[in-house]
């Protein structure tokens, strides 16, 4: 019987974490909890929850409704999250804004995307009108999954993040009141979300919590390489959060070679996870394919594909590969990536390709990160990343 590969969950954090706990590490009970133990009335819970998400607050000074005893009080029982931001880009005309943001032991990026990154043909899905903002989000320091062709993966692990360090990526954006409201979080930044599992459900439960970011269900998907423990976790929550499962092969060979591992689960049983998610939940699950040129984008393997998908609600996100240097892989051209789509579609299979906008400032996961550690600025703000030239190479994919 095969099992998953790499359970990471729960890793020890970094000691240099900030001595005081963070509140929103706390659930929504256990805050209402503390302040019912300290004689406060029932509606604080609320008022404090709110001050710290919805409202963005980044003291407890600041929390004007509350008594100044009690925000001293909070002020020295807990911490707020991180908001120091070291680098930030943008590009798009501004709809892409990618942040590098210092947790204090490490930095983590987090991007927003003011427009649906899974529009296809260049026509925004469900029409211009549709005002998405999106925040995409990390959920550990480095991964541990090894795809071959991951900026974050060349990194190596470093630690799993905790639900505020989730939550601060979202919060350094929804407090800026020029830009749109946040209404979407996708968990596909750095790291696997369902190796981090506990912390990422917990961040979740904030996100659409009344009391909280008050986020739809629906507007938060998570994407994994498949690791069987954390899916069934997630679907047994019974949230109406999207999933998206990582095939990036046809077959379980070149799978096992593109996602090392994940080599453990073979495809039948990420499509019997995701028979297993939809049936939980109602959610159809998105299959995510990186094309890589001269790879997994030949038509041969559109077909293959196509064959084991048939039957299945699957919806395809096809994702031309953002080349990061130090893999040598390559994205397909355009045409390449049309007769791959086109393949599936003829098979009945729904299929897409994700919007290629952001690579002009590196928007492959793990690329600011990678580029911001081999600059002065991560010497000068005193970080230690990992530089690119420091991890393994990558495998061959010959
Ligand atoms: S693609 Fe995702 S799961 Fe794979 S190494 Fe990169 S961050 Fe980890």
């Amino acid at each position: 019987m095969s099992h998953d590969p790499v359970p990471l969950d729960p890793v020890p954090l970094d000691p240099a974490l900030p001595a005081r706990p963070q509140l929103l590490d706390h659930t929504p009970a256990e805050l209402a909890a503390c302040l019912a133990a300290w004689d406060e009335p029932p509606y604080r819970a609320a008022q404090l929850s709110r001050w710290a998400l919805a409202r963005g607050a980044t003291t407890f000074d600041a929390m004007t409704d509350l008594p100044v005893a009690l925000r001293a009080r909070l002020a020295a029982a807990f911490a707020l999250p991180p908001t120091r931001v070291l680098t930030t880009t943008r590009t798009d005309d501004g709809a892409t804004t990618k942040l590098l943001l210092d947790l204090g032991g490490g930095a983590v990026e987090a991007v927003r995307m003011d427009y649906d990154p899974e529009e296809y043909d260049g026509a925004p899905e469900g029409g211009a009108a549709r005002a998405r903002s999106t925040v995409c989000v990390s959920t550990q320091l480095g991964c541990a999954m090894g795809c071959v062709f991951c900026a974050t993966g060349l990194q190596g692990f470093t630690r799993n993040l905790t639900p505020a360090e989730i939550l601060a990526q979202v919060l350094v954006f929804t407090r800026d009141a020029h830009a749109r409201p946040v209404t979407n979080v996708v968990f596909m930044g750095m790291g696997e979300p369902l190796a981090n599992t506990t912390a990422t459900i917990a961040a979740i439960r904030w996100l659409v919590h009344p009391d909280g970011l008050a986020l739809r269900q629906r507007g938060i998907t998570v994407s994994t390489v498949g690791l069987r423990a954390g899916i069934r976790r997630l679907a047994a929550e019974r949230l109406q959060v999207g999933l998206t499962i990582s095939l990036h092969a046809p077959d379980d060979a070149l799978r096992r070679h593109l996602v090392p591992t994940a080599g453990g689960t073979t495809i039948d049983e990420l499509l019997a996870l995701g028979r297993e998610y939809f049936a939980t939940t109602g959610r159809r699950v998105t299959y995510a394919y990186a094309l890589l040129a001269g790879v997994n984008d030949s038509e041969p393997q559109a077909a293959a594909l196509a064959q084991r998908l048939r039957g299945e609600r699957a919806h395809v996100n096809l994702v031309p590969y953002n080349p990061v240097a130090a893999t040598g892989l390559r994205r397909p051209t355009h045409s390449r990536v049309r007769a791959f789509q086109r393949t599936l579609q003829a098979a009945g299979i729904n299929a897409t390709v994700r919007i290629e906008r952001g690579a002009a400032i590196a928007a492959a996961c793990g690329q600011l990160r990678s580029d911001y550690a081999q600059s002065t600025h991560a010497a000068r703000d005193g970080l230690e990343l990992v530089p690119l030239e420091a991890v393994a190479r990558p495998r061959s994919l010959s």
